[in-house]
């Protein structure tokens, strides 16, 4: 069934692009995710929503609407698609046709693809280390996909002629065959072919691209990371992706952020983590260790005397820079006490007059305990 996405949007046939946007915005700001978590209603209403917008703001999808069709509807294998289903390679020979004849086209009709289409977007991956996160950085990138053939101008035509209308369709897009079968005569259709179902025609095809407008080519571009973005972050880069059949309009270039492992810090959201190996004698006077962070400054992490192992210092805003909003996440650094494996004579005497002095005994500890494994129990 096609959707009626100017009801979804509250609109009415002949609103005008400047009303269906300030209805899409108004609806979208009332659904949007943001402001309605774990609400699956507000969900679905988005999505239809951001349908409607997606439809009713492009002309050519705009018109597949006006004529009963629903254009992001391609369950049907159709172009344009009608009610989808049954048109599609399901059904082989003469019964798929008397199925189409009956439900395929669902009385909207078939509707011609335009000639001149949208471009898809395009993705790209680009690696970056948690330095380069951290500082933001511009990075060039190799991006390989349909651009403008230069030779027509988009046009597909050697001589940039105009389109003409298709002689085998007469510019319906589809051949009309009567056929007969044991329900009697039936009347089928299918995408025309010289013409690809779109109804028009380059008189002249230009032999760089083939007619079709577009040449795969590769660019260089820079993209421009933002200070603080992690791993899975989609940058956008507006109009860098493929160009469209026919020249039409290109889609957006996005490019996704794959950080690497670094051997020093873990990040955890704007929070970075690093362990510290504190010697079991400052961890019992107190210390303070210096460590140079991702872009080589030196900090300081102040270990108080009487540290326990898995003690955290917390160094505020030393972290990494928030991509929205202001100032820097936490430095979390992670005690670990190590105690001596070998010992020299003279340490050995050292600590086991500490021992002698401090008259200390190894007990079972109850399970009151604040540390130990019973604490990580619970917990
Ligand atoms: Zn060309
Ligand atoms: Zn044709």
């Amino acid at each position: 069934m096609a959707r009626d996405y100017y009801s979804i949007l509250g609109v009415g046939k002949d609103a005008s692009d400047g009303e269906i946007k300030k209805a899409y915005r108004k609806l979208a700001l009332k659904y949007h995710p943001d402001r309605n978590p774990d609400d699956e209603e507000a969900a679905a209403r988005f999505r239809d929503v951001s349908d409607a917008y997606e439809v009713l703001s492009d002309p050519n999808k705009r018109r597949i609407a006006d004529m009963g069709g629903d254009p992001l509807d391609n369950s049907g294998g159709m172009p344009g698609g009608g009610a989808g289903g049954f048109g599609g390679s399901g059904f082989g020979g003469g019964l798929g046709d008397v199925f189409e004849a009956f439900f395929g086209n669902g009385g909207g009709g078939r509707q011609k693809r335009s000639r001149v289409q949208n471009g898809a977007d395009a993705l790209l991956g680009i690696k970056l280390d948690l330095a380069e996160c951290y500082t933001g950085v511009r990075k060039p990138i190799t991006v390989d996909t349909a651009v403008l053939c230069k030779d027509c101008e988009g046009t597909g035509s050697k001589t940039k002629a105009k389109a003409t209308t298709c002689g085998e369709c007469q510019g319906a897009g589809e051949i009309q065959q009567v056929q007969r079968s044991f329900l009697g005569n039936v009347m089928t259709s299918r995408p025309c072919a010289a013409c690809m179902g779109t109804g028009e025609v380059v008189p002249d095809p230009c032999p760089e691209c083939g007619g079709d407008g577009r040449v795969r080519a590769r660019r260089e571009l820079t993209v421009n990371i933002p200070a603080g973005v992690s791993e899975g972050m989609r940058i956008r880069m507006a109009g860098q992706g493929e160009v469209g059949p026919g020249g039409g309009p290109s889609g957006d270039l996005y490019v996704e952020v794959q950080v690497e492992q670094h051997p020093v810090f873990q990040r955890e959201g704007d929070n970075l983590h690093v362990n510290v190996h504190v010697p079991m004698v400052d961890a019992a006077l107190g210390t303070e260790v210096h460590l140079n962070n991702l872009v080589d400054e030196q900090l300081n992490v102040t270990i108080e005397p009487g540290a326990q192992p898995g003690d955290r210092v917390r160094l505020n805003g030393a972290g990494m820079p928030r991509l929205r909003g202001e100032g820097n996440g936490d430095l979390v650094a992670h005690v670990d006490v190590s105690v001596p494996t070998k010992l020299d004579a003279k340490s050995r005497e050292l600590l086991e007059k500490l021992r002698d002095h401090r008259g200390e005994n190894s007990t079972v500890a109850d399970g009151k305990s604040h540390r130990g494994f019973f604490s990580r129990f619970r917990r």
